[in-house]
């Protein structure tokens, strides 16, 4: 089966193009800038061939059809006919308790997606606007939706509750839903697969760590916590996210005078990394960069984040009663070395020691620890897109040929 795979954000769609049969991505790319000034597409082939050019798009209907006109392009494309895709995979970043797995998309599956928008009203509505236009473009193709909620959804009460009135939660679903869970699940079965061991058998602790950052504690293959909350702000420090805070701060600083959208982009764009290292940047290598130079508070802002994540490692560790591994991913645990190395060194106690020729040495899946470590370190590289792609695969195959 072949799959596209849409991530329709308010200005851009990303796009990723997979041959199931071998897991292998054909073409991928972005469209950004939709409805602004100066759009541009960049299109990759497999092979390495590239296009990148201005795109005169005004919505995503024109986006899709530059897209598809790539696919098809007999110099740059890699299908003879738009009829080769055969199935269309969405993120979706919020489907609330409604959506506990991915599922195939109709009018009320699209109806339901369109209220959980109150909970994510940056990201539902263009994610839903990505499904509506591949309907109109691939009329008769099954789409599915994908959740970053969704693996979430094992959580207990007293794991997704917060300590406030019950009623808040019944009337305004006030409530940890957790996101990332698309890379959460393919790292916790990527990590599966490289320890040689069932899922079921394993209790791991993944980390994605990217400009947004987040932490899961996965007992045989469920979520049992994560450290973002109603909202991808809370948990670890991110790059331009605080991540835990008081919320005593936020009254105190609405009365001196802060409106509600000075809070909200002052924690979200202005905070984390960016925020602590007074760099200008959130980029964890700009951090390392400014940390060696010894510019402004970045070395503080690493230790920061170093801590912060050392702190949920080890209550996921209390929680999941000891873990085989804990896994790092996304652009900063794939890629740091340093931020790998002091979380490591902070986890002796737990069983875990840094193997420091390993950690400078790792590319993709890799063990970081040393052997006689109870506790193992391992370098996931994450893919959500394939993820995205493989859930469509399984939703849309008959039920009787369905793994479980
Ligand atoms: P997103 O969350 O937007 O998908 P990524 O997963 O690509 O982002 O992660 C982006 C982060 O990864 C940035 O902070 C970037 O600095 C960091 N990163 C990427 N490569 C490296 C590297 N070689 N060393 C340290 N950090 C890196």
């Amino acid at each position: 089966m072949k799959v596209l795979v849409v991530n329709a954000g308010s200005s851009s769609l990303k796009f990723t193009f997979f041959r199931m049969s071998r897991e292998e991505m054909m073409a991928k790319g972005i469209v950004e800038r939709i409805g602004l000034k100066d759009p541009h597409l960049v299109y990759k082939r497999r092979d390495g061939v590239q296009v990148e050019e201005d795109a005169p798009v005004t919505n995503h209907d024109d986006a899709l059809r530059l897209i598809c006109g790539k696919l098809v392009d007999p110099a740059v494309g890699v299908v003879a006919s738009l009829s080769e895709v055969e199935a269309i995979g969405h993120r979706v970043v919020h489907g609330a308790e409604k959506f506990r797995d991915s599922v195939r998309i109709d009018g009320e599956v699209r109806a339901a997606i369109h209220l959980c928008s109150t909970l994510a009203p940056l990201h539902n509505p263009p994610n839903l606007g990505g499904v509506e236009a591949c309907e109109r473009a691939f009329p008769g193709v099954a789409n599915v939706a994908v959740f970053d909620t969704a693996f979430h959804q094992t959580m207990a009460p007293e794991a997704y509750l917060y300590a406030v009135p019950y009623k808040l939660y019944e009337d305004y679903g006030i409530r940890k839903y957790g996101f990332h869970g698309t890379s959460h699940k393919f790292v916790a079965g990527a990590a599966a697969e490289f320890l040689n061991r069932p899922l079921h058998s394993l209790k791991l602790i993944t980390c994605h760590l990217g400009n947004g950052c987040s932490a899961a504690a996965v007992r045989f293959g469920r979520v049992i916590d994560t450290s973002m909350g109603m909202t991808p702000l809370m948990g670890l420090v991110m790059g331009t996210r605080c991540g835990d805070i008081d919320p005593g701060v936020l009254f105190h600083l609405l009365k001196k005078g802060m409106t509600v959208d000075d809070l909200d982009t002052l924690l979200n764009k202005k905070s984390g990394l960016r925020g602590v290292a007074e760099i200008g940047s959130g980029d964890m290598r700009d951090i390392l960069a400014a940390r060696e130079a010894g510019t402004g508070r970045a070395a503080s802002a690493f230790a920061m984040f170093v801590h912060r994540l050392v702190f949920y490692i080890g209550g996921y560790h209390g929680l999941l009663d000891g873990a085989d591994a804990l896994v790092f991913t996304g652009g900063i645990g794939e890629n740091s070395v340093p931020v790998r190395a002091a979380v490591i060194a902070r986890l002796a106690g737990l069983g875990c020691r840094l193997d420091a020729a390993r950690n400078h040495a790792a590319r993709g899946a890799a063990e970081v620890s040393t052997d006689d470590s109870t506790l193992k370190a391992i370098v996931i590289p994450t893919n959500e897109e394939l993820m995205i792609a493989r859930e469509t695969v399984r939703v849309l195959a008959p039920p009787d040929n369905r793994p479980a």
